[in-house]
């Protein structure tokens, strides 16, 4: 066997369906006793929700979470979280939401308990992205990893088809490059195979019915192990791509991180053969490049970065920006191919 290194995370994973109701006993036994809810502006009837399950514990509710985790919004949170003397944070949404609990966490110590409603797995890792003024900057500290997740499939019923799909095709997207990441080991690549199995069978049920409860549960679970895997090894060239894309041409991430996926594995095909026969198998296809992109127009996914705002004047200077600084990588990162990759990805090419 390949010689490997493997760490392990410590955090506390509650599944199952209705698990909201397991919430204050959690909160209690990280000894808090005021805690404040997170959430988007779209969320806050679900963080009211989660304030009434915490009875007295909670203390009340800071919905102003926002995309890329702006500090601007942070440090509106952190006076209220004085004033009320909070001693712990529960976050109820996506990575968005997430990412605010995170902040928080990495400037007051705070312990955080996580609901996640979408699949992008941020609840699983100690990185966190913050925004500001127009740039973002990412970190890795174990200072930000949530204490307890509280997955409740019951939760996940309501997220739109359309982002169902993407976001759960988000996770896969952890879980592929988890397969060929230089730091792999055996654990985290079990974890992905069955990840994208678990996603892959799941994510075409719910575009056909979103309320289908085992299919949820299937997807959630998939979900979990995706973001385990982004948050024990090192991401590569389609992780690279999509902060370029999200970060200097404000993409949307979970669309972006669907379209992309497909055309960053056909790049890294030849370089990366087990991993690519791992991902065909969990996909049920011959084709690992191929089988993510028949997955992603399965769920009804849009297939083109021009279908989701960007320029093709932009591939120039995408291709620039995602190859100057490039992350490890099975294959080389070549100038021209990664200007075909991003050609073809705007395109909406299927990947041969
Ligand atoms: P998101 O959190 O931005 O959510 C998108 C929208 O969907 C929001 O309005 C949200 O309130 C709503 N929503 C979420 N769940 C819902 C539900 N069940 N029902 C109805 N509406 C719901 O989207 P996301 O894709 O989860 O997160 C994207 C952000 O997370 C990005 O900023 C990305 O960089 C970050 N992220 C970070 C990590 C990490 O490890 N640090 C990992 C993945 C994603």
């Amino acid at each position: 066997m390949t010689p490997f290194t493997y760490n392990g995370l410590p955090s506390r994973v509650i599944f199952g369906h209705g698990t909201l109701s397991r919430l204050a006993e959690e909160v209690a036994s990280l000894g808090c006793h005021r805690v404040l809810v997170l959430s988007t502006p779209e969320q806050e009837g679900q963080a009211r929700q989660v304030l009434e399950h915490l009875g007295e514990r909670g203390a009340g509710i800071f919905a102003e979470a926002r995309m890329h985790t702006p500090v601007e919004v942070t440090e509106k949170a952190l006076p209220i979280i004085a004033s009320l003397d909070i001693d712990g944070v529960v976050a109820i949404g996506g990575g968005s939401t997430i990412g605010l609990g995170k902040a928080i966490a990495l400037r007051t110590d705070l312990p955080q308990v996580v609901i996640p409603t979408t699949y992008a797995g941020s609840e699983m890792t100690p990185i966190l992205g913050e925004t500001q003024n127009g740039l973002k900057a990412t970190q890795r500290t174990l200072k930000v990893l949530p204490e307890v997740v509280v997955y409740d499939v019951d939760l996940t019923l309501g997220l739109p088809v359309g982002m169902s799909g993407t976001s759960g095709i988000n996770a896969i997207a952890h879980a592929v490059e988890a397969l060929y990441a230089q730091d792999r080991n055996p654990v985290i690549s079990l974890m992905a195979e069955e990840g994208i199995t678990a996603l892959a069978r799941s994510l075409p049920i719910i575009a056909g019915n979103p309320g289908d409860h085992d299919a949820r549960s299937d997807a959630l679970y998939g979900a979990w192990l995706c973001g385990a895997c982004l948050g024990s090894v090192g991401m590569s060239l389609h992780h690279k791509l999509c902060h370029t894309l999200g970060g200097s041409f404000d993409l949307p991430h979970a669309e972006t991180h669907t379209i992309v996926l497909p055309h960053a594995v056909a790049y890294n095909a030849e370089a990366a053969p087990e991993a690519m026969a791992r991902i065909a198998r969990a996909l049920g296809n011959r084709d690992a490049a191929g089988g993510l992109y028949d997955l992603a127009s399965a769920v009804g996914a849009p297939l083109a970065l021009r279908d989701i705002g960007m320029q093709a004047r932009d591939i120039d200077r995408a291709t620039e920006i995602a190859t100057r600084n490039p992350y490890w990588n099975p294959r080389e990162i070549e100038t021209d191919a990664i200007h075909r990759l991003l050609s073809d990805a705007h395109a909406g090419r299927r990947p041969t």
